[in-house]
């Protein structure tokens, strides 16, 4: 089982999940269709989280 690390970028406002991945650089905004809040990432923001493979 091989352990890595990923961020995941979630909702600031209701916590709910974007995208998962690693942001390097540049702007994205995403529009939460859950609670419709605007939510602006910046490269190297998001939250590392580590997780197992086939977990
Ligand atoms: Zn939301």
């Amino acid at each position: 089982m091989e352990n890595k690390a990923q961020k995941q970028y979630r909702c600031k406002y209701c916590g709910k999940l974007f995208f998962k991945g690693d942001l390097v650089k540049g702007v994205v905004e995403v529009k939460c269709k859950n609670c419709k809040n605007f939510n602006v990432f910046e490269g190297g923001e998001g939250e590392l989280v580590h997780v197992s493979e086939g977990a």
